[in-house]
């Protein structure tokens, strides 16, 4: 399976960087909609509709549902190159839809993609409401899940870019995975082995395009959170987080590397292919940590009480919502040694001195503009000349 050319061919094109919102999608999934496979199965607080699209007549039924977090969207742009995949009427297509049934929600939080917030309208994390079940987007998916029966859930999010893997050569946490536990024990039974093996299937394939850098999630068990309810509901249920690829904020590359691991895991799936996986190849998958800024700046002087001091400093990026546009701005994280972090960006400014428009020292939550030495200058943490 060359997988390149595969999602070079069923790439959604109209779906690109970080700010997905229902506008984006809608026209999407109408295309879809020659026979009613797309219905709004209810609204979101502030009344967006929530759409399911259903698709394939096989025997072995997934429910798959993305950006519960509202800011988190790649895995729904992978969501849509799958779709264009199923679409395509190719061999690989019709054996999937022949073996499986999809029931997808593509965009569980419409409001919250619309705000950038990771809540929903009313400031809430669904993710912790799997139990209360206070919101409506909450009933919306456990309702779906409870009148389709699912086999297999695929719970879908993104991972902040301070997560990597690895102990002496870190990389960024590209992806990371999770078989969510069913009890405090963190015991492995059957419905959680099968999430296991699925898991162990795509980390194989993964290897081969990031190596190391392919996480695996803490398993502490949480009643409140869906993925762990629903393995405690006996389905065999897989978290995936689309996490950071050097140099890729707007995750169009993140993007690809879910769209294999979804198609290989589903067709190892069909092949019967998991049988042989082992619970210890999941077991051996690192766990992420949170081990990264996006800039570490070395070696930097500081004048503090006329004493001259030499230290390090991080800044990190927030994506913001400004004016219905979404901007990467960058505030200062920590100062100091930061032993046991890297950064994405890591400049060595060899005790060039700091000076910024304000007490010429770095700041926590300062926005990032400052220079380091004589006339060079930084905004938004990136070199300006
Ligand atoms: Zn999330």
């Amino acid at each position: 399976m060359n997988y390149e050319n595969l999602f070079s061919q069923n790439k959604e094109m109209n779906l690109k960087g970080r700010y997905i919102t229902l506008s984006d999608i809608e026209p999407l999934l109408m295309n879809y909609n020659s026979d009613n496979q797309v219905q709004i199965i209810g609204e979101s607080v502030l009344g967006k509709p929530i759409y399911k699209y259903e698709l394939g007549t096989g025997k072995t039924k997934v429910l798959l549902w993305s950006q519960m977090h509202g800011n988190e969207s790649t895995t729904t742009k992978a969501l849509f190159d799958f779709f264009n995949l199923l679409n395509s009427n190719s061999d690989l297509a019709n054996n999937l839809l022949n073996e499986f049934t999809f029931s997808c929600l593509p965009m569980l939080n419409p409001d919250g993609a619309l705000l950038y917030t990771r809540e929903n309208a009313n400031n809430i994390d669904l993710n912790r409401d799997a139990q209360n079940l206070t919101q409506p987007e909450s009933k919306l998916l456990r309702s779906i899940f409870e009148n389709f029966k699912p086999d297999y859930c695929y719970n879908l999010h993104d991972q902040r870019t301070i997560y990597g893997v690895g102990t002496d050569n870190i990389k960024p946490a590209t992806v990371s995975f999770l078989a969510p536990a069913y009890n405090e024990n963190r015991d492995i039974n059957e419905e959680r082995t099968k999430a296991i093996k699925v898991i162990v299937a795509m980390n194989n394939i993964l290897q081969e395009f990031i190596p190391n850098q392919v996480g695996r999630f803490d398993d502490s068990f949480n009643i409140n959170c869906v993925g762990d309810t629903f393995q405690f509901l006996n389905v065999p249920t897989i978290l995936i987080e689309a996490g950071h690829f050097q140099g890729d904020y707007d995750r169009d590359l993140t993007r690809k590397f879910v769209f294999i691991e979804l198609v290989e895991g589903l067709k190892k799936i069909y092949e019967n292919d998991i049988v042989n996986n082992k619970i210890e190849d999941y077991l051996n998958i690192p766990h992420n940590k949170i081990c990264f800024y996006d800039f570490i700046y070395k070696n930097i002087k500081i004048n503090y009480d006329n004493n001259k001091i030499i230290t390090n400093f991080a800044l990190q990026i927030k994506e913001e919502l400004i004016d219905n546009q979404l901007v990467f701005n960058t505030y200062t994280a920590a100062i100091g040694d930061l032993e046991g972090f890297s950064g994405h960006f890591e400049y060595d400014v060899e005790e060039a001195l700091y000076e910024d428009f304000e007490i010429n020292i770095p700041k926590i939550d300062q926005k990032a503009e400052f220079s380091l030495g004589k006339s060079i200058k930084f905004v938004n943490g990136l070199k300006k000349n």
